[in-house]
């Protein structure tokens, strides 16, 4: 288990003026990170989390520190939450992110329960526009009647492959947990969307086990599109030394999004998938 920190932060919601989720035709306008460090970091997707390398990490660690051994909750973020949602003018325009550098459903949720409590206060307000709960963390399960009740939230589940024998991937216990949380959070009344992101070798059966899952959109993603430089970032990771395969194949990763639509469901590419979730009011229109 990682280190545990506490801070009292100033902020919660982080606007959103460049990069990865606002390249979408939909861009994101916030995003909502409770940690500082990631408590999944120690496991496979920490070898080539982008997030290790940001300053809110770097700035914050102990000398020593390496990213997954340690996590700085900002114990105060669902009173913050409650004041900037009370007091933002555009309310109906916020797009979140939930969390583009940590995992609300890590295990210290368990215990703590920041996701929990934030999205009771989401609940409170109905007028914003979009909340993603992006996860790759079965944990989500206990949370999916909060989440169905929240009527611009989005669970987003991570699935890179359908393989559970990859060294560098998750196992196979995970991927069947993360889809059965996808059904779960599906038949339960949840808008759902599962995240090829980064995507790596998969089955013949990966394309069919997605449409079956009960998730209304799926995004794919590469390391060479969606980790923010083509591919250096990842190239310099410990995983480009681990992958017994080309990461920077694109090829399987456009196979499997063609593959995948005409089956019912939306379908996404990097950047442009993950902001393509439309504004509420377009959908009512
Ligand atoms: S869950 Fe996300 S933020 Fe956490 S280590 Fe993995 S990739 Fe990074």
């Amino acid at each position: 288990m990682p280190d545990v920190r506490m801070i009292t932060a100033k902020r919660i919601l982080t606007r959103q003026k460049g990069g990865f989720l606002t390249e979408g035709p939909y861009p994101y306008t916030h995003t909502l990170s409770w940690a500082v460090g990631c408590g999944f970091g120690s496991i496979y997707c920490g070898q080539y989390c982008y997030a290790s390398a940001f300053p809110n990490w770097l700035y914050n660690k102990q000398p020593g520190e390496q990213w997954g051994d340690a996590v700085i909750l900002k114990e105060n973020a669902p009173e913050l939450l409650d004041a900037e949602l009370a007091k933002a003018k555009n309310r109906h325009e916020m797009r979140i992110f939930m969390s583009s550098v940590t995992d609300p459903y890590q295990p210290l949720e368990r215990r703590y329960r920041l996701t929990r409590r934030c999205l009771d206060v989401f609940a409170q307000y109905r007028d914003l526009d979009l909340l993603i709960i992006q996860t790759r963390s079965p944990l989500v399960i206990d949370d999916i009647d909060r989440i169905a009740a929240i009527p611009y939230a989005w669970l987003s589940m991570t699935l890179e492959t359908d393989r559970g024998d990859l060294p560098y991937g998750p196992s196979a216990n995970h991927v069947r947990q993360r889809l059965e949380a996808v059904t779960a959070a599906a038949r339960a009344g949840c808008q759902v969307q599962i995240t090829v992101s980064p995507c790596m070798p998969y089955t013949p059966d990966f394309a069919d086990l997605l449409a079956a899952s009960g998730a209304q959109r799926v995004v794919v993603d590469t390391f060479v599109d969606g980790d923010g430089s083509q591919g250096h970032r990842t190239a310099a990771s410990p995983f480009a030394e681990q992958a017994d395969y080309n990461w920077r194949a694109t090829d399987p990763a456009r196979a499997l999004y063609e593959s995948l639509r005409g089956r019912g469901l939306a379908v996404g590419w990097s950047a442009a998938g993950f902001g393509g979730i439309p504004p509420r009011q377009h959908v009512l229109i």
